[in-house]
């Protein structure tokens, strides 16, 4: 019947089943959760008009153009630079923390020290993730790290993950570094736009094909069961002997043998404005004040006519029940040991594969994991 079993339709199980679909012209089953495709990169237009990301702001950048040529057959894309600003001490200054937001934070003959130390010491252009330059000796430097950890990564950093900035895996607040540039843009990726129509079409596009099968509204244990001892895999009693491509939380596919893998969630509070714009850029971050870490203006990020304007924002939790949604993987020493065990055990199975954010338990963007999909696809797949 099917070869080839997918849970999740994120960018993880759908460019899978995608390419099981085309390249291979086999039959592929996708079980999906929710009520609709697409994971957390779902959107949809809203009642003034506005196309909003349910599941808080996605941003497409990448230097892969093999993964920019591969989703440009399923989109066209208008270009779009992404710009936040992070609300300090009662000013908006630009994010990353750059040349500019020092000029715009500190009185102009300290603003220009700091420039020339930090052009002198690592470079112009150079990016510095803020654990690093916490490390620095060089008195002007040490105190511009200082000031950078407390107001703009401590705070955020424990409303986002309740942990602070060297509690969890340096990675996380390496994406964000220090930039010793006057760019303003968030992102300094080679390509950098957003799907004209919209993610969700970008899904349609990829699922509609004869040999894909959807199962929305299905929560993998309602048809899968699994055989621990003789890592076998079950669909609707049967044993599957074909691939089953999992991109859901792994701790969950395992029963929690080993214990909970932590995951972090958000809840999503979206309001509708009877104004035009609501602020000046797309994202503003609250890294001291208020409980949510953010606030987006979906109208700056897909431009229509509309007398109301929709923002959204975001409240961090742990993912704790079923009904929360899994956003990102909670990296610490701790639980990176306790997924290598999850992934030891994975191995073991013949027939099975772990893709995406949270089967892998890593921090990939959009476009990594469109290029992770692309690999696991030609190693494991083909
Ligand atoms: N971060 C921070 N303050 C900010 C922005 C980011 O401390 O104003 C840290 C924080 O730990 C955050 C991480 O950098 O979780 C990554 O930020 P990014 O904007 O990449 O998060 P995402 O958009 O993936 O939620």
């Amino acid at each position: 019947m099917f070869n080839h079993i997918v849970v999740g339709s994120g960018f993880a199980g759908s460019v899978i089943a995608e390419r099981i679909a085309n390249v291979l012209n086999q039959k592929v089953l996708i079980i999906e959760k929710r009520n609709h495709i697409g994971g957390n990169c779902y959107d949809y237009r809203d009642e003034n008009n506005i196309i909003v990301h349910k599941y808080g702001p996605h941003l497409f950048h990448t230097d892969y153009k093999e993964v920019f040529d591969y989703l440009s057959n399923f989109t066209d894309w208008h270009i779009y630079h992404h710009k936040v600003l992070a609300f300090v001490d009662g000013k908006k200054v630009p994010l990353p923390f750059n040349l500019n937001s020092i000029y715009e934070v500190f009185p102009q003959e300290l603003a220009k020290r700091l420039e020339v130390r930090l052009i002198e010491k690592y470079g112009y252009g150079t990016k510095i993730p803020i654990l690093e330059l916490l490390k620095e000796e060089d008195q002007d430097l040490k105190f511009l790290a200082n000031y950078v950890y407390e107001k703009i990564y401590k705070n955020y950093t424990m409303k986002q993950w309740g942990l602070k900035p060297e509690e969890i895996s340096p990675q996380v607040t390496a994406r964000v570094p220090i930039y010793v540039s006057r760019d303003n843009r968030y992102f300094t990726d080679r390509y950098q736009v957003i799907p004209k129509d919209g993610y969700t079409k970008i899904f349609e596009r990829m699922l509609n094909h004869p040999n894909i099968k959807i199962m929305l509204n299905t929560d993998f244990k309602e048809v899968i069961s699994i055989d621990f001892e003789r890592k076998k895999i079950y669909f609707l009693g049967q044993e599957f002997k074909g691939k089953l491509i999992f991109t859901g939380m792994i701790d969950e596919l395992f029963n929690f043998k080993y214990g909970i893998l932590p995951y972090r969630s958000l809840d999503f509070k979206f309001e509708a404005i009877e104004q035009e714009y609501y602020q000046e850029a797309p994202v503003i971050n609250y890294p001291n004040d208020y409980e949510f870490t953010r606030i987006t203006e979906f109208k700056h990020i897909h431009p229509v006519k509309s007398e109301k304007t929709t923002i959204l924002k975001e409240y961090p939790k742990a993912y704790s029940s079923n009904t929360d949604i899994p956003c990102y993987p909670l990296l610490t020493k701790e639980s990176e040991e306790l997924y290598y065990r999850y992934k030891e055990e994975a191995e073991k199975f013949k027939n099975l594969i772990l893709v995406g954010r949270l089967a892998e338990y890593r921090y990939y963007d959009m476009d990594d994991v469109v290029k992770r999909a692309l690999e696991v696809f030609e190693e494991r797949i083909r």
